[in-house]
């Protein structure tokens, strides 16, 4: 079957190694199931599992990719049929062991065994075909077709948990989100507009805050020494109540500045850096909290899809191309030019 393989990992240019060509059909062990895949989206994830540097010790060639949506097709070996084959699904693409503390309680982010689909010891999605854990299959949204489903596993989930879990934001709170354009950023914007939260995005590129605006966030601040002062007189002389932060060293000093007293600063990505200045004085004495995020529960996917169904939400698509297309997909992807998802099709039939 057709795939999108790294047949390395690192180096200088980690495209390099990126191959499109045939790997064996696979065959779904017990408590898999294998999905006919119809669309997958790319994530900074991918890219890292280029670099060398993706979740667990991986063996190369690996399939990439953690998003699918697809076509039930056959189960593994004493595995219950859940849903019927040929039933349209989108796949949580989070594995865990399942019989640790952690799994049996209510966060299974936390195994310590947590892998991605395409980290450890698992195969990814930018396939013909994947196979996932039978318990990660989802039915669609019914508004959503496939290549919309295909956005929804990775980033749409980490941002979800951002807002909704970790930062606990409700109806009302403002929220300032770093980065807009960004995949998790996007994805953010989107769910937080949805559940009738202020928005106020922050971006260098004078474009991209134009589009936030365009798309319903209700202010775009530039970056920099004057974002934070920005951001406190949108909010008139508050802060905001919470801050979706993934960019790190360029932004960190701005959303310590810009959060509330009491308020939260999320953390899921350090796209520019991971060790800003701690400020522990600001931390302590405005009483901040700040949560890390990584992907989200099983629970908290399924969530994510009745939001979406009883919402309307669709993900922001930037492009869709076909599976043999990929190494176009990933320059994009590597170079930044992109605002939503890239989504990988397999024989246009999503
Ligand atoms: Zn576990």
């Amino acid at each position: 079957m057709l795939c999108v393989y790294a047949a390395a990992g690192g180096g200088e240019d980690p495209l390099v190694n990126l191959v499109v060509g045939e790997r064996d059909m696979p065959a779904p062990p017990p408590g898999f199931v294998r999905i006919r895949v119809r669309a997958a989206s790319l994530n900074h994830h991918d890219l890292w599992t280029l670099r060398g540097v993706g979740g667990g010790a991986i063996t190369y060639p690996r399939t990439l990719g953690c998003d699918v949506a697809g076509i039930v097709d056959a189960y593994g070996p004493d595995t219950p049929e859940m849903l019927a084959p040929g039933t349209a699904v989108v796949c949580h693409s989070v594995i865990t062991c399942g019989r640790c503390d952690s799994c049996l309680g209510p966060d299974e982010t936390l195994c310590r065994t947590f892998a991605m689909l395409s980290d450890g010891p698992y195969e990814g999605t930018l396939a013909e075909a994947c196979v996932v854990p039978a318990a990660n299959c989802f039915p669609l949204p019914r508004h959503l077709d496939l290549r919309h489903a295909a956005c929804l596993p990775t980033t749409f989930l980490t941002a979800y948990r951002m807002l909704f879990t970790r930062a606990a934001c409700r109806p009302g709170d403002t929220v300032c989100i770093q980065g807009a354009g960004g995949g998790v950023a996007t994805a953010a914007e989107a769910l937080a507009l949805a559940a009738g939260l202020r928005v106020i995005v922050v971006s260098r590129s004078e474009e991209r805050r134009a589009q936030a605006l365009a798309r319903g966030a209700q202010h775009a601040v530039e970056p920099g020494r004057a974002a934070a002062a920005a951001i406190i007189g949108l909010t008139a002389g508050r802060g905001v109540d919470a801050v979706i932060e993934t960019v790190g060293d360029a932004t960190w000093a701005t959303s310590l500045r810009a959060v509330r007293p009491g308020g939260t600063v999320v953390v899921a990505g350090a796209t520019t850096g991971p060790n800003p200045p701690a400020d522990l004085a600001r931390v302590f004495w405005r009483q901040l909290t700040i949560r890390g995020s990584t992907m989200g529960t099983r629970a908290e996917f399924q969530s994510l899809l009745a939001f979406t169904e009883s919402t309307g939400l669709v993900p922001l698509v930037d492009t869709v191309l076909p599976l043999s297309e990929a190494p176009e997909a990933f320059r994009r992807l590597a170079a930044g030019q992109v605002t939503g998802k890239l989504v990988l099709e397999v024989d246009g039939s999503a």
